[in-house]
C-alpha cells in the first residue's frame, strides 16, 4: 500500500508523521519511506539512514549546431516553456527553463538539435530503523535547478512492491507540481493540518488537489486543541474523515526540536499511529498486516 503524506503548507508536522509512521510500521512489515521533498529533504534527520547507493538524475537539454540550422523557428514554436528562442538570426537555448521533453529536436527539420544530459539532482537510498528494516530513499535537487518533478519521479522509481511493502511518501509542502508528482499513484493521501485559519485555508486547497487526482484521502489534525473549531466544522460539512488528532503537547515539540523520535519516547503515539494505519488499510480495502 502506498500512502502519501501531504500538507497544504509547511510546518504542520508532515515529516514528523511520515518518519514516525515508518518507525511504527517497521516492526510489523517491510517498510519504505520515499522523501519526495527534494528541495528540502529532512526525513533523514530523524531516521539517520545508512546511504548505500547514490544515483545522478539528469535531464536532456538541447544543443544547437549552428552550421545545420536554417533559423526556421520551429523549435521555438514547439517549446511550451520558452527554453529555446530564435533571436537576431540565432537560436538561443536556456537549459535552466528546459523540461527535457525532446520536442524541439524531434521537430527540427534539419537535424540541427542534439541533446546533452545535465545534472539536476541525486537520489540517495539505503537503510534505517531499528535493525535497518526501513528502506530509505530521498532525492536532492541540485542548487540552482528549478525542476523538482524529474528528481521526484526518479525517487519514486525506487519504490518496492506495494503489495509487500508499506510505502510512505513524504510529499513536499504546498499544492504545486512537485506535490502532484509525489502523490500520483498513491493508494491513499493523508493530509496533515493544524486547527488554525492558515491551516484551514491550505487544507481547502489540498483537498481540491487530491479530489482532482481522485486519490482517497483523510485528515490528521496535528497540535489539536491549539486553535479553533473551524477546521473540524469544514471537515464535517464536507464529509472528510478526521482519522487522527494529535494534541498539542510541549513535550512532543521539545522532542521534535532536538531531532528525537516521538514514537520511541511516547508509546501512546506509536499506538495512535498503528490505529491510523489500520484505518487507512480499511479505507483502501487491503487486509491488515498489523
Ligand atoms: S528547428 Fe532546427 S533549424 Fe529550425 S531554428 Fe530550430 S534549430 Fe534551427
Ligand atoms: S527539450 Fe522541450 S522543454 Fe527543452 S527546449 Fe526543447 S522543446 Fe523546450
Amino acid at each position: 500500500m502506498i500512502v502519501a503524506i501531504a500538507s497544504g503548507k509547511g510546518g504542520t508536522g508532515k515529516t514528523t508523521i511520515a518518519t514516525n509512521m515508518a518507525l511504527t510500521l517497521e516492526e510489523a512489515m517491510p517498510t519504505q519511506i520515499l522523501d519526495c521533498d527534494v528541495e528540502e529533504p529532512n526525513a533523514h534527520l530523524f531516521l539517520n539512514p545508512a546511504v548505500a547507493n547514490i544515483e545522478l538524475v539528469t535531464l536532456p537539454v538541447p544543443v544547437v549546431d549552428e552550421t545545420r540550422c536554417d533559423v526556421c523557428g520551429r523549435c521555438s514554436a514547439v517549446c511550451a516553456f520558452h527554453a529555446i528562442l530564435v533571436m537576431g538570426g540565432r537560436v538561443l537555448a536556456f537549459p535552466e527553463l528546459c523540461h527535457g521533453c525532446g520536442g524541439c529536436s524531434l521537430f527540427c527539420p534539419t537535424g540541427a538539435i542534439s541533446e546533452k544530459p545535465i545534472d539536476i539532482g541525486v537520489v540517495e537510498s539505503g537503510w534505517a530503523g531499528g535493525d535497518g528494516r526501513i528502506n530509505f530513499v530521498h532525492g536532492k535537487l541540485k542548487v540552482g535547478r528549478a525542476l523538482a518533478p524529474p528528481v521526484i519521479r526518479a525517487v519514486k522509481r525506487k519504490a518496492h512492491s506495494k503489495e509487500a511493502y508499506a510505502i510512505i511518501i513524504d510529499a513536499p509542502p504546498g499544492t504545486s507540481c512537485p506535490v502532484v508528482a509525489s502523490m500520483v499513484g498513491s493508494d491513499f493521501c493523508l493530509l496533515v493540518t493544524e486547527p488554525t485559519p492558515f491551516g484551514l485555508n491550505d487544507l481547502v486547497l489540498a483537498v481540491e488537489m487530491v479530489k482532482a487526482l481522485k486519490i482517497p484521502f483523510g485528515v490528521l489534525i496535528n497540535r489539536s486543541g491549539l486553535g479553533d473549531e473551524e477546521l473540524k466544522a469544514y471537515c464535517e460539512q464536507n464529509q472528510i474523515p478526521i482519522l487522527l488528532e494529535i494534541p498539542f503537547d510541549r513535550r512532543y515539540a521539545a522532542c521534535y526540536a532536538r531531532g528525537g523520535r516521538l514514537v520511541e519516547e511516547f508509546p501512546e503515539l506509536k499506538e495512535a499511529l498503528r490505529g491510523l494505519w489500520q484505518k487507512i488499510e480499511k479505507k483502501v480495502g487491503v487486509e491488515s498486516k498489523l
